[in-house]
């Protein structure tokens, strides 16, 4: 079944921050130790979900993604404790994956405007392929890279997935990218564009009133700007695909770190 999500990744990332990007991924032993001992969470091992195991050992036979730690747990527990609206994460510290069983029962925002809008369609395999990426990522050594690196790796590889399960480009950059891509353009830019002022100059109510004005005309280059970061993404890791290449640190040179371009 399709998921329909307000995130991709769903841990709230804000662009810029990279503490609470740590504090979002780093959880702590308490609640690590809660989730794993929760009545409710479901240990995945190899072979469950082998499709999407399999397909990050092939990309990166170097590190050992099938002796992963994988916790299923209900939204609802991850919510109560802290962690809301999240479909997974990978801890780096405690070297887990965490996956939100019934992204479903993920509430959504109440606001209906453009951006509220913007839903991921994700299945629990394509979560997972994600999250494995970016353990392996961490296993191969990039630790301390930009937020925008780590999720273009993800995100970047797991193209081969789900081209594997039928999805067009179009459908990967809509479903699986754009909650994310969006969120690495810089709106408050192109608010400005739109408007022909300099937000600084303006007070928070008019900011709000015309920011409502403008909404759909902002929403609409936000949106074209961030699906052709999707097209050129799906462009440089499907050249990595037909070459079937395995990925490894030499790749470290060839990255583009255009999702940073915002
Ligand atoms: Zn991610």
């Amino acid at each position: 079944m399709i998921k329909k999500l307000t995130w991709s990744d769903a841990v709230k990332i804000k662009r810029t921050d990279r503490k609470q990007k740590e504090q979002a991924v780093q959880i702590s032993a308490d609640n690590m130790n809660r989730i794993a001992n929760y009545h409710g969470t479901s240990k995945i091992c190899y072979p469950e979900y082998a499709k999407s195991f399999d397909y990050v050992i092939s990309c990166c036979p170097s590190v050992k993604a099938s002796e992963v730690s994988l916790y299923f747990c209900p939204a609802a527990y991850l919510k109560k404790i802290g962690y809301d609206r999240v479909a997974g994460f990978y801890d780096v510290s405690h070297r887990v994956v965490v996956i939100c069983e019934d992204t479903d029962k993920i509430t959504v925002s109440k606001q209906n405007g453009p951006f509220e809008s913007v839903r991921g369609k994700f299945e629990i395999d394509e979560i997972i392929v994600h999250e494995l990426l970016h353990y392996a990522h961490h296993a191969m050594g990039y630790m301390g890279i930009s937020i925008n690196l780590e999720e273009e790796f993800a995100y970047g590889n797991s193209v081969g997935y789900l081209k594997k399960k039928g999805y067009s480009d179009e459908e990967i950059i809509r479903y699986n990218f754009l909650p994310y891509l969006i969120q690495t353009i810089n709106t408050r830019k192109i608010f400005a564009q739109v408007i022909g002022e300099q937000l600084s100059t303006l007070t928070p109510d008019k900011l709000k009133r015309l920011f409502k004005k403008h909404e759909q005309e902002i929403f609409d280059i936000v949106e074209e700007i961030a699906l052709e970061k999707g097209r050129k993404l799906i462009l440089i890791y499907s050249e990595q695909i037909t070459d079937n290449v395995s990925i490894n640190k030499s790749m470290k040179t060839n990255r583009l770190d255009f999702l940073d371009l915002s």
